[in-house]
């Protein structure tokens, strides 16, 4: 039989430029990058036996027939691999293989292969797959077409999972790896079509350089100045412990005062001190992976704990000594962050967010040299993604409820309003006060949704409820800072005011103090929205910089005491907060004392001169229909 090697030359240069590059460059240590190793090299293998068996068998009797046989027998095993391993690396890109995961399946396919190998190994004394004799020459055994078939099984099983389950790549990943499946597949058509041309080898190689281009180019996980790999690798890192539930130890290497010495040595000199951390890093700790994050931050990981005194201490006597650079000695000092022993870490959301905020406190210490990133930090990570995830599924679905505390008549001791305050109610992690969601709203922008859900079921309540009937003036809305920044704001709510049908003068927005940042468009919000009917109440006054001079050039109607004032005066009497009261009442603004826990304290504060009080004394915050009711039945 003629065979045409052309397409066999061609790619075993480039599939060695590919192996060589990958056994050079530094490889991850994740079991894609070496499932990415095992593929090629049984690529070579592949390859090599395909040419040595072809010519072994046309060359048949200058050959020996055992050396016939073995490279039929390896070419072969080598074909079968191949397909297992490339459908392997498949699974692992879509992370499906790890510990305990998809265990049936794992096992399915291994026993599959161990039947085809069997077959295979077999085959000299079955003619199986292929048989060889002097008398007849080299033939294609019965069961010959079942190796195409386990090719074939599996490039469709990988071309199915990339369909129907690709959906978690970039746009361009999925569309690689189709098109690297689809090069198979055309090149398994191919092979039954004109089995003269060792085709398939190069088809296989096509599809291995696409996969690698994507996923396996390691000049994209490399930071280019210190030759470490970069943040994304440690991510793909972390994920793969995390997959496979292993226990890990981190440690970060930086700089104190990054920038600063970047300023005084220049960066040039300071570029050239990162390299020479990095090549110290990595020779001394040889076992461990090296990352660097930013500001001349390095990130070390290991699966097991080392002896972290002898670490730390290696560390600090290196970072006395200077870097020599270029023509300069560089002295860095040493600030040295930690995970705690057995931190136990549910995902690489929370630890990623872990290593950020350790990060941050240890890139802006002034003294401090040592950070530890423990178990209280990642809880409390966990449980704010818990509360992000609560906020946002309350938000979506128009969840946020309003609990309303009365605001009570100093001189009639009746309840004369009500302040509107949000909770959540999660199934899953219960009741969420403001104090845990109103910032991160804040943070993430949802903020102003959250305001208009307050805001529009207030007014329904206002809508639905007979306030005049139950003596009831207004109801207090607290509007965000940020909420007040958006120049919309004052024509959305009067919008939905006039749809609800309610009287803007029964509704009082309350601001803090920090609000008055932006002082002319607060301003012209406030106006415009007073225009409008609504009026204002300065909120926890005295907890920050507000002062009486200030308050004056604000249209407040109203101010309500912050409860840590009236707290503290209540520890500690003293005349400014009896003298606060009384400048307020002479400038005709209402005064609410917030916090009034007792008795003592509601006449104390009702002497003062103080226009409303509200507090636990009066009630707790409770569900807008309790407070209706419970009006119902004073
Ligand atoms: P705030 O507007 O100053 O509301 C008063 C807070 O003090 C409420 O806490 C209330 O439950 C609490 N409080 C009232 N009387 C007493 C008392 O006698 N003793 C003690 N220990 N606490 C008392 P809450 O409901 O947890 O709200 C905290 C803060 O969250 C609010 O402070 C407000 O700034 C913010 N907030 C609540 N709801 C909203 C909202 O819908 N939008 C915005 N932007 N912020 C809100
Ligand atoms: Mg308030
Ligand atoms: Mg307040």
């Amino acid at each position: 039989m003629n065979v045409n090697y052309d397409f066999s030359i061609i790619t075993s240069v480039l599939l060695s430029i590919l192996l060589f590059y990958n056994l050079i460059w530094p490889r991850l240590p994740i079991p894609r990058t070496k499932s990415f190793l095992v593929l090629m090299i049984m690529e070579v293998i592949t390859l090599a036996f395909d040419i040595l068996s072809n010519w072994a068998v046309v060359n048949a009797e200058s050959c020996p027939d055992y050396l016939i046989q073995l490279t039929c027998v390896i070419y072969f095993t080598a074909f079968i691999v191949r397909s297992y391993a490339f459908f392997g690396y498949t699974a692992l890109l879509f992370e499906l293989v790890g510990r305990g995961r998809n265990e049936w399946a794992r096992k399915t396919s291994r026993a599959a292969l161990a039947f085809f190998l069997g077959l295979t190994v077999t085959s000299p004394f079955t003619g199986l797959v292929f048989s060889f004799d002097r008398a007849e020459g080299y033939h294609k055994g019965p069961l010959h077409p079942a190796i195409y078939f386990w090719m074939a099984v599996l490039i469709a099983l990988g071309f199915l999972l990339i369909i129907f389950r690709g959906g978690s790549f970039r746009q361009f990943e999925r569309n690689s790896l189709l098109s690297a499946y689809a090069i198979l597949i055309t090149g398994t058509s191919i092979r039954f079509l004109s089995p003269r041309h060792i085709a398939m080898n190069s088809f296989f190689m096509l599809s291995t350089v696409i996969l690698f281009l994507t996923f396996e180019n390691v000049d994209l996980l490399l930071e280019q100045r210190t030759q470490t790999f970069n943040y994304q690798a440690f991510e793909m890192v972390i994920r793969e412990y995390l997959n496979s539930s292993s226990s890990f130890w981190m440690c970060a290497v930086l700089p104190r005062h990054y920038q600063e010495a970047r300023e005084i040595y220049g960066g040039e000199q300071m570029d050239h001190a990162l390299g020479l951390i990095a090549r110290y890093l990595k020779k001394s700790f040889p076992k461990m992976p090296l990352f660097y994050e930013r500001s001349g931050c390095f990130l070390l990981l290991c699966r097991t704990e080392p002896d972290r005194v002898r670490v730390r201490r290696l560390l600090q006597e290196r970072f006395e000594k200077a870097w020599l650079t270029m023509d300069t000695k560089v002295y860095l000092s040493l600030v040295y962050a930690e995970t705690a022993r057995d931190l136990k870490v549910d995902s690489l959301e929370t630890f990623v967010e872990g290593v950020r905020r350790l990060l941050d406190l240890a890139g802006s210490s002034a003294r401090q040299d040592y950070f530890f990133l423990d178990q209280e930090m990642v809880d409390s990570i966990r449980h704010e993604f818990s509360v992000r995830r609560a906020l946002n599924a309350a938000l979506s679905e128009n969840r946020v409820q309003v609990y309303l505390q009365p605001i009570v008549d100093a001189v009639s001791g009746k309840t004369v309003a009500a302040e509107a305050l949000a909770r959540i109610e999660d199934p899953v992690i219960g009741l969420v006060m403001p104090g845990e969601f109103i910032p991160i709203a804040e943070r993430n922008g949802s903020i102003s949704q959250l305001g208009e859900q307050m805001f529009s079921k207030v007014c329904h309540l206002i809508r639905d409820h007979d306030l005049d009937g139950q003596k009831l003036q207004f109801i207090n809305v607290n509007l965000s800072p940020i909420q007040c920044m958006d120049r919309k704001l004052p024509l959305f709510f009067d919008e939905i005011r006039e749809k609800a049908g309610v009287p803007a003068d029964r509704i009082h927005l309350e601001i803090t103090e920090e609000a008055l940042g932006d002082e002319e468009l607060l301003k012209s919000q406030m106006e415009e929205l007073i225009r409008r009917g609504f009026s204002f109440v300065l909120d926890d006054y005295g907890s920050g910089y507000a002062n009486l001079f200030r308050m004056e050039e604000y249209p407040f109607s109203g101010i309500k005491l912050d409860m840590k004032i009236v707290w503290n005066y209540f520890q500690k009497p003293t005349p400014v907060l009896p003298s606060t009261v009384k400048t307020f009442s002479s400038m005709k603004i209402a005064i609410t004392a917030e916090g009034v826990e007792n008795k003592e304290m509601m006449e104390s504060l009702c002497g003062m001169g103080c226009t409303y009080l509200q507090g636990f004394y009066f009630s707790k915050p409770v569900p807008a229909e309790t407070f209706f009711e419970n009006l119902d039945a004073s």
